[in-house]
């Protein structure tokens, strides 16, 4: 029998993983099924029995998407450091009838910014919108990769400060990084590279962020994917940004790196981000 694995949601019915997985799978050789799952809301226990049912039945691991991401940390017997830090999971590997839980949002996000959009953020001025489950996996691997200075607003501006005082003891030298609320950042001056990382963008909403805040070369990244140009990209382009993206790159990115660590293989990228992408225009 195929190993299995599978992603569990709800909503779930919108779910790209399977096609990417199994497109993964055909192009390594690898010999896996990859399903979806509705996991139950409004049960305490629903989400950690679906799990546990899909462990019973040979499961070998799980995406996980909205709105579980903090259940599966809670139920997880094992997570890594971004994990921890995130306080969400995104992929949990079931072995010896452990759950050990990882967070490859962020890593997805920087690979697809560094590598796929050729932006390196090494000495850049970096500035990440919102403090929620997807801004707190970009964290850590955003300060290793080095940025000259990382500021990161939230509506609710205790969240973004909480979130800078667990990290600062990772920062490396040279780095800055910074919490405060929309309404400071005119005084911060300029970015090279703004991501959006609010939900506002699900609702057709736009933050509160002003359109100085990008330089001239700036890149805007919109981490939801699949909507065109978002209120926020259409701040960014009226503004006279000419590199916009949206996270579909992510989306698969993070997906690749969930595949290698069950797989052991990395598959290539490139052409299913050509294949998902929808035209920002
Ligand atoms: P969360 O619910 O954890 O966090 C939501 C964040 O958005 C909070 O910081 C919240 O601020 C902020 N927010 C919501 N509405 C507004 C608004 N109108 N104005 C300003 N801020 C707002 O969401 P996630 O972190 O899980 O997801 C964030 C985005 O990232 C979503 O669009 C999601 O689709 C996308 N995503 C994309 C992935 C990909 O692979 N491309 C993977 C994961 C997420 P406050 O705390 O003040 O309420």
């Amino acid at each position: 029998m195929s190993d299995r694995y599978a992603v569990i949601g709800n909503p779930i019915g919108h779910t790209k993983s399977p096609l990417i997985h199994s497109l993964f799978a055909q192009e390594t050789g690898q010999d896996m099924s990859y399903e979806a799952i509705e996991g139950p809301v409004g049960s305490a226990s629903g989400f950690s029995d679906s799990v546990k049912s899909f462990i019973a039945a040979g499961g070998r691991g799980m995406n996980v998407t909205a709105p579980f991401k903090l259940q599966a940390f809670e139920i997880s017997d094992e997570r890594s450091e971004r994990a921890e830090l995130s306080g969400a999971v995104n992929a949990m590997k079931f072995e010896d009838g452990r759950i050990i839980a990882e967070n490859f949002d962020g890593v997805g996000l920087v690979r697809d910014i560094e590598v796929n959009l050729h932006q390196p953020m090494a000495g850049k001025r970096v500035l990440i919108l919102g403090a929620g489950g997807a801004a707190r996996g970009a964290l850590l691997p955003f300060i290793a990769a080095r940025p000259a200075k990382l500021v990161i607003t939230n509506r609710h501006v205790d969240k973004a400060r909480a979130l800078v005082e667990q990290v600062a003891g990772s920062l490396t030298a040279g780095g800055s990084l910074t919490a405060c609320g929309y309404a400071d950042l005119e005084a911060m001056g300029r970015f090279d590279l703004v991501i959006n990382a609010t939900s506002a963008s699900l609702t057709g909403q736009l933050p509160p962020v002003p359109p100085g805040v990008f330089s001239a070369s700036a890149i805007a990244y919109e981490l939801a994917y699949g909507k065109g140009l978002t209120p926020f990209l259409r701040l960014a382009r009226n503004a006279g940004v000419q590199g916009i993206a949206d996270g579909v790159g992510m989306l698969v990115e993070q997906a690749a790196e969930a595949f290698a660590w069950w797989r052991g293989v990395r598959p290539q990228t490139r052409a299913l981000i050509e294949r998902l992408t929808v035209p920002l225009d």
